[in-house]
């Protein structure tokens, strides 16, 4: 069967759509934190669906809305009243803090984020936009620019008026965890290379495509304030961190102490639908009033269902704190793993949203990208699936289902340090 879907894609897919594994997997249902091939072998699933998942694979009680919504009514579009969408969006700005109280229903990160550039292009009067080195924000021709990867980049015309600045790293960066030395680079840029006025700064707060890189503390609000002063809004890409997973707060951003001016959603929203989405105050959402705006499926009545249920398990099954309690349990142990092997060279992030960091050499940190591949490979076949990623392919991406337990850790712990010790 794997064979037939292998030569099936080969013909009919995109080229381009690569596979994570050598042998691979086919995954033919999930339960969970658990995920079933054709033969019925079970793997335990360190990586959501690239953090996707969020309450778990075919939760019941997301599965239940959607069939509910599904059998009522699946599509009407916004152009017509419909309680789902707005329910939710209630529902949804309860958990934002601040003005941050306006939503915007989109279908993915990309898209999302493409819209923060045009709100804060339009709100700002501004065209230049600034990110970090070894960000990753969507593979739209507009944030693609915004996307500061080799990997993801394609020899294209793409997000103009977008400018890096240095990645506030505490492993790789010169400053180490010196938050605020970071942001003097974010200063001189905005002196150097714009009119002095720009119209928006975006950041994820623990970078996930790059390798569960959590930025150095203070870094944010003093960066927040440079934006700020130069007319710009900041905007908090939480595709990957939001909804409890960092364990120590609802939205990755509050473990910086910042309120970003808008907020962009995807993945974990939707456990798996597509759904994503801008929210922002007010003030900003009011500069679209100028022309009408209109997309198809945002918050559409089944995506908009899922959505809620997301909503209702994580407060019910209490799942930041749930996140909060493994994750300390795998920082840990992983921090103990780092003892026993050489390789591991930096183990980071907060909550399930964790990174493993594998180098040839510690002090001149040389990525070893070859044995990480090999690893990726062997974990697997101890029935664990992990995510990959960092600018040099040699971080493990630990990000499960928010229902990842003690035990799962615990095996997940086990296995990469068996597979380490066959290395
Ligand atoms: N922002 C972040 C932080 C992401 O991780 C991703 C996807 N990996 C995106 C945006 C883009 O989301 P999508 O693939 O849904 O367009």
């Amino acid at each position: 069967l794997a064979d037939e879907i292998l030569a099936k894609r080969k013909k009919f897919l995109n080229p381009a759509l690569f596979l994570y594994y050598k042998k691979h997997v086919n995954i033919v249902e999930g339960k969970m934190q658990y995920l079933f091939d054709e033969t019925g072998r079970r793997y335990l699933d360190a990586f959501a669906g690239i953090v996707t998942v969020s309450v778990g694979h075919c939760h019941p009680h997301v599965v239940d809305a959607v069939i509910r919504q599904s059998k009522l009514l699946q599509h009407t579009t916004t152009i017509y009243l419909h309680h789902a969408i707005a329910d939710y969006a209630e529902a949804l700005v309860k958990k934002m803090p601040g003005d941050l109280k306006v939503v915007y229903f989109v279908n993915s990160g990309s898209e999302a984020n493409d819209m923060a550039m045009m709100m804060a292009r339009l709100y700002s009067g501004s065209f230049d936009i600034v990110a970090l080195r070894n960000a990753y924000h969507g593979m739209s021709p507009a944030t693609m620019g915004l996307t500061a990867h080799n990997t993801w980049k394609y020899n294209v015309p793409q997000g103009f008026g977008v400018h890096h600045v240095l990645n506030p790293d505490p492993y790789r960066g010169p400053f180490g965890a010196d938050g605020k030395k970071y942001a003097a680079d974010l200063s001189n840029l905005i002196e150097s290379s714009t009119p002095g006025r720009i119209a928006g700064f975006f950041a994820e707060t623990i970078q996930g495509v790059g390798g569960a890189v959590e930025l150095a503390p203070g870094y944010l609000s003093a960066a927040y304030d440079i934006v700020r002063k130069a007319g710009g809004v900041c905007v908090a890409d939480e595709v990957q961190t939001g909804f409890g997973r960092t364990g120590s707060h609802f939205w990755g951003f509050e473990t910086q102490g910042v309120i970003p001016d808008i907020v962009t959603l995807a993945k974990g929203i939707g456990n798996g639908l597509p759904m994503a989405a801008v929210v922002t105050t007010p003030e900003i959402a009011s500069v679209m009033n100028q022309r009408l705006h209109f997309n198809t499926y945002g918050g559409n009545p089944v995506c908009s269902a899922a959505g809620h249920a997301v909503l209702e398990v994580l407060e019910k099954e209490q799942r930041q704190h749930h996140c909060a309690v493994v994750g300390d349990h795998l920082l840990k142990r992983l921090h103990a793993l780092q003892e026993k092997h050489d390789i591991i060279g930096h183990v980071r992030g907060r909550g399930l949203m964790l990174g493993v960091e594998l180098v040839s050499d510690r002090m001149t940190k040389t990525p070893a990208k070859a044995e990480t591949l090999q690893l990726f490979e062997t974990i697997k076949d101890l029935g664990v699936l992990v995510g990959k990623g960092g600018l040099h392919g040699n971080v493990f991406r630990i990000k499960p289902p928010m229902c990842f337990t003690l035990e799962d850790a615990d095996f997940l712990v086990d296995v990469m340090d068996h597979a380490m010790s066959k290395l």
